[in-house]
């Protein structure tokens, strides 16, 4: 079973793949670790790689399709999740090679559908407890006592610098830039499945799991 997982920053797509790996053995590949994984351990498309990013390129195709080549050679007979890669839909076609070469194929494309204005919201709330780490949000769940931890009385609380609205909203256009490109091409294909990713993560996981063995989705 090999799938594509998509998602907007903040969908939960992390987590769901965390998830996938832990249940299911499958691996996951994504595209920035690979890369930085086969510099950091010399391997021949690991080194070809290094000298193109000190030169200032950007890494070929060729050399992110010759690393998930490397790394599904490695795999035993998991699934493996993409992430971050298929960008275009040439890359979509190169995929579809290197897997057929292996006598594999992409099951199926999940998308995890958001609303946008309900992810910013549900982002832009959130905060922790400065000294304990407890999750708060603005909206959904407000210390018992108004500016006092519940966990630990601590009256600091702080917010990631990334939570901000004008940040979720330049990384869903990227997403949606990234993205555009290749939904067609799977679209065509039959390969779309998709998934509510506003609802809590345990539902979220059982739309996934319904879909990877073989029910239809809820
Ligand atoms: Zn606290």
């Amino acid at each position: 079973m090999n799938i594509i997982l998509l998602g907007p920053p903040g969908a939960g797509k992390g987590t769901q793949a965390t998830r996938l790996q832990a249940m299911r053995g499958m691996i996951q590949l994504s595209t920035g670790d690979m890369l930085r994984e086969a510099v950091a351990r010399g391997t021949p498309v690991g080194v070809k790689a290094k000298q193109v990013m000190e030169a200032g390129e950007l890494v070929s195709d060729a050399i992110v399709s010759a690393l998930i080549g490397e790394r599904l050679d490695g795999a035993g007979d998991q699934g493996a999740i993409f992430d971050g890669f298929p960008r275009t839909a040439h890359q979509a076609e190169a995929l579809e090679m290197l897997l057929a070469a292996r006598g594999r194929t992409l099951d199926h494309v999940i998308e995890l559908m958001v609303d946008e204005e309900a992810l910013v919201e549900r982002i832009v709330g959130r905060f922790t407890c400065a000294r304990c780490g407890t999750p708060y949000h603005r909206t959904l769940k407000l210390p018992r006592v108004s500016g006092v931890c519940d966990v630990c009385s601590a009256t600091e609380f702080k917010q990631r610098p990334d939570d901000n609205e004008q940040t979720v909203r330049t990384r869903m256009a990227e997403y949606r830039d990234k993205t555009a490109p290749i939904l067609p091409y799977y679209e065509d294909r039959g390969l779309i499945r998709r998934v509510d990713g506003m609802a809590d993560v345990d539902t979220v996981a059982a739309q996934i799991d319904a879909i990877l063995d073989g029910a239809r989705a809820p």
